[in-house]
């Protein structure tokens, strides 16, 4: 059977016994437990060692104890490898089967992708004079203010009904109460320097960032004794206490906020697995600033759970699917001039997995499920020319099949007569929409622009544009709709040639786009363009990334609002994904459902919050 290491620091407390007896009671497996006490007590104190068998004691004379974090590290030396460990104060009481609920608990909680979880809280009170009848109360929590030593702690509340969830994640922990995995004891050293202040603070961030996510539990599993007042505290009897506190603040100030005088914490420092920039996104703090968001303020996409209940709760409006993600020039503003395209964006999506994807996303539509009852329109436009997709024709009839539209994104180069006469038997499906990306009308900008490093000859290049020019000419005699997008960022130089693409198709509606992307930073690193003034203003004073603002449908951003699929039938993160860095599911093998909830989609948009939305000028930063 499973054990548990039963951690008490107890400090001249008499009730310290009836903790124990009232733990092993209530447990449903009382022999899994071993305790490990650091009984700190002077001769009048009374603690029968009946459990010397379960019992591993340090017994301390109360003038020689540290606090309560050096009597806590000092209990924790006597784990010996228990599956579990609890930690709790030495004045509590339990609910029958405490043991397994504790365990359940864990269990449920690491199923959620993480084995290091750690259950920890604020609990009931209880009166040792009547502690036969113990409150059913449900309590929700949550962080700070910062006080004036630069520390926060939990709060908690009382809710009037039973919460629908037993746990709800969090971001410190209650010293008094903590159930997790035995390597926690291992990975997490408490530090006994620490005196009273910051100490939960403290635990809880290290644990944070040696990969422990932390939950608390809104049932009651303990009951503790808050008022304790005859009791004398280590302060009453410790006149240096002042001194300790001094130290122990800039202990946690130098974790924290990396302003205290204690620059090298040794053992007790951060762990390695997450930074203190990712906790502090995660649970809205700002330890530098002392600024915490307060929990009662509307609800922000807080960490995985906030991401997963997104993905649950909200619609996906549009789709973008990629059945052939290949381009055949290599544009200035496009990353496919300077970064080879991977291999996967070569491959020939098949038809019936198209249709299948196509047929999911009805599906939930229809079922009033994961997709918005407006749905029917897809993008097909990933760094691509859709023109060369060799199912092109088949994909339009899926389209008309499942009354979807689309619109064809085209340089133009592959605009041939079969390929206008094709577009202009799926009117109900294109509806006109034919749009074209371009950046010059005149021959030898085109040529620079477009084609210009492609080792070709000169007349072949020019060629190329007359017969570029060509299409365009036919395709607007034949499809009406057509429009051009003219990307310039030099508002004369635009100008300049969207009056040549007027006067050469004068029915064409011509666009200016001035804006262009820097797609997540990769033509900023090149020298090409940059977005980076607009992020830096959009980031300015915020602590973290909750979403995306790329958005055409009003349906939320590329993250929770769209599917993006690759050839291969991969849900990848969006369009700025360029080496499908972020692809989360298998549309081929599992269906939208299963990919679109999965953990690995939680995982994609976790990892884009910290690093390729950073790069992106379409990030909600909060
Ligand atoms: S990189 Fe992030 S912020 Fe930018 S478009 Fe993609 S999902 Fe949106």
């Amino acid at each position: 059977m499973e054990s548990i290491f039963v951690s008490i620091a107890s400090y001249r407390d008499n009730e310290l016994d009836r903790t124990i007896t009232d733990c092993l009671a209530k447990a449903a497996h009382p022999g899994r437990l071993v305790f490990g006490i650091n009984w700190q007590h002077d001769n009048h104190d009374f603690f029968e060692q009946l459990y010397d068998r379960q019992c591993k004691v340090i017994d301390t004379d109360y003038r020689k104890s540290r606090g309560a974090c050096w009597a806590r590290h000092e209990a924790q030396k006597l784990y010996a490898g228990e599956d579990y460990v609890l930690q709790i104060d030495s004045h509590m009481r339990f609910v029958h089967g405490w043991d397994l609920i504790c365990i359940d608990g864990i269990t449920h909680l690491q199923q959620r992708a993480n084995r290091k979880v750690i259950i920890s809280n604020l609990m009931p009170s209880y009166d040792p004079e009547d502690d036969q009848n113990l409150p059913q109360r449900y309590l929700t929590y949550k962080l700070g203010p910062f006080n004036e030593a630069g520390s926060i702690q939990l709060k908690a509340s009382i809710l009037s009904h039973p919460p629908r969830e037993r746990f709800s994640p969090g971001y410190s922990i209650s010293a008094a109460f903590l159930f997790s995995i035995g390597d926690l004891y291992r990975d997490v050293l408490i530090d006994p320097d620490l005196y009273f202040e910051g100490e939960e603070i403290s635990y809880a961030v290290r644990a944070y960032t040696h990969g422990y996510d932390i939950y608390h539990c809104h049932y009651p599993i303990v009951y503790h004794y808050y008022l304790r007042k005859p009791d004398r505290k280590h302060w009453d009897d410790h006149g240096d206490w002042g001194n300790r506190s001094i130290t122990a603040k800039n202990r946690m100030r130098s974790l924290l906020m990396g302003s205290g005088e204690a620059p090298d914490l040794g053992p007790y420092g951060l762990g390695t697995l997450r930074s203190l920039k990712e906790y502090e996104l995660a649970a809205s703090v700002d330890f530098k600033n002392r600024t915490v968001r307060d929990a009662d303020a509307p609800p922000l996409l807080s960490g995985r759970e906030g991401i997963r209940s997104k993905l649950s709760s909200g619609k996906i409006g549009t789709a973008q699917i990629d059945p052939f993600s290949y381009c055949n020039v290599k544009c200035w503003y496009c990353p496919v001039r300077y970064d080879p395209q991977p291999v996967d964006a070569r491959r020939h999506m098949p038809i019936g997995l198209f249709e299948k994807i196509i047929a999911d996303l009805c599906r939930e539509r229809d079922g009033g499920g994961l997709v918005a009852p407006g749905f029917d329109f897809i993008y097909t436009a990933h760094y691509n020319e859709i023109l060369l997709y060799r199912h092109l024709a088949q994909m339009l009839e899926v389209l008309r099949r499942y009354g979807l539209r689309s619109m064809i994104l085209t340089n133009g180069i592959a605009l041939v007569r079969k390929k206008v006469d094709l577009v202009a038997e799926y009117d109900d499906v294109i509806g006109g929409q034919v749009c074209i990306n371009i950046s010059a009308f005149e021959r030898d900008r085109w040529i620079e622009n477009t084609v210009g490093e492609n080792g070709a000859k000169t007349a072949s290049k020019n060629a190329r544009f007359h017969r570029t020019m060509d299409n365009i000419e036919y395709a607007v005699k034949k499809l009406g709709g057509v429009s051009i997008h003219l990307n310039e960022p030099d508002p004369e130089e635009a100008e300049k040639q969207a009056g040549i693409a007027r006067r050469m198709f004068p029915s064409v509606d011509v666009r200016m786009i001035h804006n262009l992307s820097d797609r997540a930073g990769m033509l900023h690193d090149r020298g090409v363009l940059s977005n980076q003034d607009e992020i830096e203003r959009k980031c300015s004073g915020k602590a973290r990334i909750v979403g995306c603002a790329n958005t055409f449908t009003g349906i939320d951003g590329r993250h929770f609002g769209w599917l993006h699929v690759n050839a291969l039938g991969k849900a990848i993160l969006c369009c700025n994904d360029y080496y499908f860095d972020y692809a989360f599911g298998d549309l081929e093998s599992n269906s939208l459902r299963e990919v679109w909830l999965s953990e690995g989609h939680v995982d994609a948009i976790e990892k884009s919050f910290l690093e390729i939305c950073r790069k992106c000028s379409m990030a909600v930063w909060e």
